[in-house]
């Protein structure tokens, strides 16, 4: 099972993010807290913002109690006002804005014939909207202070389809395509965008939201007995275990820092090889 970030000795430099401010939404849980910690861990001011005080308040002071610059913020994603009011807070407060994560997200198994409006609604809302509302509120920030790094979470199981989750697919779908063109178009900027696929990551989040239809016929990957658990990752992950948000939180931490300078509209896979093994469903 995924271990802290916090218990695991990073490869980046301890100062590596020093002095920069990150905004990281859904951060307060699951990968998105990986991202959180190691960011902070790194010498960043992280931002988390997510709905409930209860996920966001819990991950900042977790952060401050290992010594690491932290805060939080309430925060819909959906909420066009509320995001540009949030970004501006944050730029006021610390005067910059160097890294935007988009990381929240709330994905659930539906069947796609009998999903209602306002569940197909609510998921591209956040995944996809919310996204775009971040991105585009933080870019007047970071042009103005001569650039920035915005990264997103997308996933793999658009790649080939992937059923009762069409709302998530198609938001995800939009996620990439979102990533190359403001990639190009806010280049000049020096502002970066990149993505980020992660493969399957079994969080509290995916456990609750993705129990699929016992008589669906979509294998639940997250399915509580930790022997199937251990057979998917052998038999289904080439590189023989699951992912953690550490894995996901490198990968942003390579994208935030200057290695990832000539890096911009890429989308990283970090999925141990799964989709390209995956049978299809
Ligand atoms: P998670 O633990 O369920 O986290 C989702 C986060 O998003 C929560 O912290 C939640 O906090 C926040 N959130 C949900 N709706 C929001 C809204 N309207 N406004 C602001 N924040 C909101 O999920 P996860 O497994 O860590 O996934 C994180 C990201 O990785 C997602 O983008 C997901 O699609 C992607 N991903 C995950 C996997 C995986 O296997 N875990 C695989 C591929 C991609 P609040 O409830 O406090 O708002």
């Amino acid at each position: 099972m995924s271990a802290s970030v916090s218990d695991l000795r990073s490869v980046f430099r301890e100062d590596l993010l020093k002095g920069q401010v990150a905004l990281v939404t859904g951060g307060g849980t699951g990968i998105g807290l990986g991202i959180s910690e190691l960011l902070a861990a790194l010498g960043a001011h992280v931002v988390v913002a997510s709905r409930r005080p209860a996920h966001h308040e819990a991950a900042v002071s977790a952060i401050r109690a290992r010594g690491h610059a932290a805060s939080s913020v309430a925060l819909d994603v959906r909420d066009h006002a509320a995001v540009h009011a949030v970004v501006q807070e944050v730029a006021a407060t610390h005067g910059r804005l160097d890294v935007l994560v988009n990381n929240a997200a709330g994905n659930f198994y539906a069947p796609s014939a009998t999903l209602s409006p306002n569940a197909w609604k609510s998921v591209v809302e956040i995944d996809l909207y919310g996204t775009f509302y971040c991105s585009q509120a933080v870019h007047p920030v970071m042009k103005q202070q001569g650039g920035g790094r915005i990264i997103s979470t997308s996933m793999t199981l658009h790649y080939r389809g992937w059923p009762l989750m069409a709302h998530a697919t198609a938001a995800k779908a939009g996620v990439d395509a979102l990533t190359r063109t403001l990639a190009v178009e806010w280049a000049p900027d020096r502002i970066r965008v990149n993505a980020i696929a992660p493969g399957p990551i079994p969080t509290e989040g995916v456990r609750k939201a993705f129990a699929p239809p016992a008589d669906s016929g979509v294998p639940d990957l997250f399915a509580a007995a930790e022997e199937r658990m251990a057979e998917y990752a052998r038999t289904g992950i080439p590189l023989g275990r699951w992912g953690t948000p550490q894995d996901i939180a490198n990968m942003v931490a390579f994208l935030a820092s200057p290695a990832g300078d000539w890096i911009t509209g890429a989308i990283f896979v970090v999925d141990g090889g799964e989709w390209l093994a995956k049978p299809a469903p």
